[in-house]
């Protein structure tokens, strides 16, 4: 935990956090730790969603429901603890697509949320149910009801996310990431961002998992326009991402890949951005207000210490 003086001054505040998968869920859950979760929505990124054997796939919002809900695998880093293959195992033997794991209790989410859909509910409201049955209090909301898919455009070919992400291991150079025109957000979203006095936008990947939230009409404008604080946190530490293809995408980008580059990405949509102690020679370079503090996230006492400094620091700069 953090000294800081200000620890209880934020939980006052609404805070609505805007994730990816991974990092965004480890944020997420330490700051449902130290929030009251009235006060607390997480915007998630449903860019990455597709639809596989016929199930509607939700893996940020599935990764961030699983970590609040503590069922979550640590070591494989993404989907359910105590998980078994025997359903993935029969579709092999069947000849069915195996490139994308579907675990047995993850699949329980995919049916159930596939049934709902079908059903005529808002991938909102079914979001809001999975959350009720595993115990979940803070709102999780899907950045759009809609499908609104992000492409990856390489040499050869324009892939839907998790074809370049999953099944090409995110190894072809992404020479474009193209986010769909005219995608809207939800009247949930709106509502919380406009109530918002803090937005915190996670460590997550800047292009593949912020961006296709920042791209849902109208939630750039809202978050530009009304939170009172808008921080961000870096998801480069020590000249490269901590997972997943970030670093590599800025390198495609032509951008240094520093988390200095990451705030200027940003821009004018941020008041604050949070960056890593391994990074603390940078700290004159930097063209907004910065704190400095130990990132990594690296299990619960670490998730909660992170989202204490990033809190403190978004609350400080409402002051
Ligand atoms: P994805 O959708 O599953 O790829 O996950 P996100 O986009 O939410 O998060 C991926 C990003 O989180 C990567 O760029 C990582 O560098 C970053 N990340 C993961 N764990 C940590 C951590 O403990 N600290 C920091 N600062 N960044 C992290």
């Amino acid at each position: 935990m953090s000294g800081n003086s200000n620890n209880q001054a934020y939980k006052d505040l609404r805070v609505v956090v805007l994730a990816g998968g991974v990092g965004g869920a480890k944020l997420a859950t330490g700051i449902a730790a130290v929030m009251p979760p009235e006060n607390l929505t997480i915007v998630v990124n449903t860019g990455d969603d597709f639809v596989h054997m016929g199930l509607t796939i939700c893996p940020d919002l599935d990764t961030v429901m699983y970590n609040l809900a503590g069922v979550n695998n640590t070591e494989m880093g993404w989907g359910r603890q105590g998980e078994s293959w025997r359903v993935m195992e029969s579709v092999k033997a069947y000849g069915g697509p195996d490139w994308f794991n579907l675990g047995d209790l993850d699949l329980g989410a995919h049916l159930t949320r596939a049934q709902m859909l079908n059903d005529g509910l808002s991938l909102t409201a079914v979001t809001q149910h999975l959350c009720q049955q595993l115990g979940i209090e803070p709102t999780v909301l899907p950045m759009s009801d809609h499908p609104a898919p992000t492409m990856i455009e390489t040499e050869t070919a324009v892939l839907p996310f998790q074809e370049w992400f999953v099944k090409e291991r995110w190894q072809p150079v992404a020479k474009n990431i193209q986010l769909p025109e005219n995608s809207k957000s939800t009247r949930d979203v709106a509502l919380a961002l406009q109530k918002a006095d803090l937005v915190i936008i996670a460590p997550s990947n800047p292009f593949v998992s912020i961006d296709p939230i920042l791209n849902c009409y109208p939630i750039q404008a809202n978050v530009m326009d009304l939170p009172r604080a808008v921080v961000a946190v870096s998801p480069i530490v020590g000249g490269d991402a901590v997972k997943g293809p970030a670093a590599k995408l800025m390198r495609e980008k032509g951008l240094d890949v520093t988390p200095v580059a990451i705030a200027d990405y940003y821009g004018d949509l941020l008041d604050g951005f949070v960056f890593d102690v391994q990074d603390k020679g940078l700290k004159g370079s930097f063209s907004v207000e910065t704190r400095c503090v130990d990132t990594m996230m690296v299990d619960e006492a670490s998730r909660i210490r992170v989202a204490n400094d990033v809190l403190a620091f978004a609350y400080d700069l409402t002051q």
